[in-house]
């Protein structure tokens, strides 16, 4: 009686109690100078994105750092399970998907 979902598996809110479907994946850019890849601090649903990144920050200025190892900052990426990590759309940290797009129409359109 499940819905369909794109999911394979139905990927869940790390927040510790919470059952929601995450939305978000926190994560960090991680280089050693040759590889990169994202660092994954957990995901999260729309409700604790904040909480989550706020979370996940503290663990990354916890983090020691090898020779040569560089972390980015901690951002919020759309969940999107059909792309590979390098390619995991980056979101603001304000608006929310529903953010009308800024443009209008130009002044000087007919
Ligand atoms: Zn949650």
């Amino acid at each position: 009686m499940d819905p369909p979902n794109p999911f394979r598996y139905r990927p869940v809110c790390s927040e510790p109690g919470c059952e929601e479907t995450a939305v978000y994946k926190v994560a960090a850019y991680w280089s050693d100078g040759s590889h990169h890849e994202l660092k994954n601090y957990g995901l999260a649903c729309p409700a604790h994105r904040d909480s989550r990144l706020d979370r996940a920050r503290k663990n990354r200025d916890a983090l020691k750092l090898g020779p040569g190892e560089t972390v980015g900052d901690v951002r919020l990426f759309v969940l999107d399970p059909s792309r590979r990590d390098t390619e995991q759309e980056s979101v603001a940290d304000a608006p929310a998907p529903t953010t009308p797009p800024p443009s209008g129409p130009t002044p000087d359109s007919p």
